[in-house]
């Protein structure tokens, strides 16, 4: 396959977002076509197996490489510890990566699986990256998101 990228469901206009919606980017089609590459849609929750809709997930601690380092804690948003299942929906995505030969993603800023430079901790917007975005770079992945193009 030429040029394959792993972008994120949503922003391809799939509706794997928590609340059953997506988001839908214009400008992110467009930046595939223009570049010529090839994308590879994956949803690292639904990856894990979490069905959508959902309960809306944070980060009660750190962030993904913290999670990933066994100092972070993501929760749903009725308190239940949500750990596990976030780790493997990263490490599903990178099975994703590693068979279609993705060596980018390019991922849904603000996302606690996707978020590249932005998280939520709580309801606020906080400096960190996403589980899945954390693996996929300590894999040796390059990430980027909507807001970088
Ligand atoms: S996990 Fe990623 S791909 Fe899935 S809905 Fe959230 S931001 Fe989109």
């Amino acid at each position: 396959m030429p040029n394959p990228i792993l972008v994120s469901a949503c922003l391809l206009g799939l509706p794997t977002r928590y609340d059953g919606r997506h988001k839908g980017n214009e400008h992110v089609r467009e930046h595939l076509r223009e570049k010529g590459l090839q994308a590879i849609p994956v949803c690292p929750e639904q990856l894990a197996g979490l069905p959508t809709p959902r309960p809306p997930c944070w980060f009660a601690k750190g962030d993904g490489e913290d999670l990933l380092a066994g100092q972070g804690r993501l929760v749903r948003c009725d308190g239940m510890e949500m750990n596990t299942a976030f780790i493997r929906g990263a490490e599903v995505t990178l099975a994703i990566a590693r068979l279609t030969g993705c060596r980018t993603a390019l991922f849904k800023e603000g996302s606690p699986s996707c978020g590249v430079r932005r998280i939520y901790r709580q309801q606020q917007s906080v400096a960190g990256q996403g589980v899945a975005t954390a693996l996929l770079r300590r894999s040796g992945l390059q990430v980027y998101g909507e807001e970088d193009i």
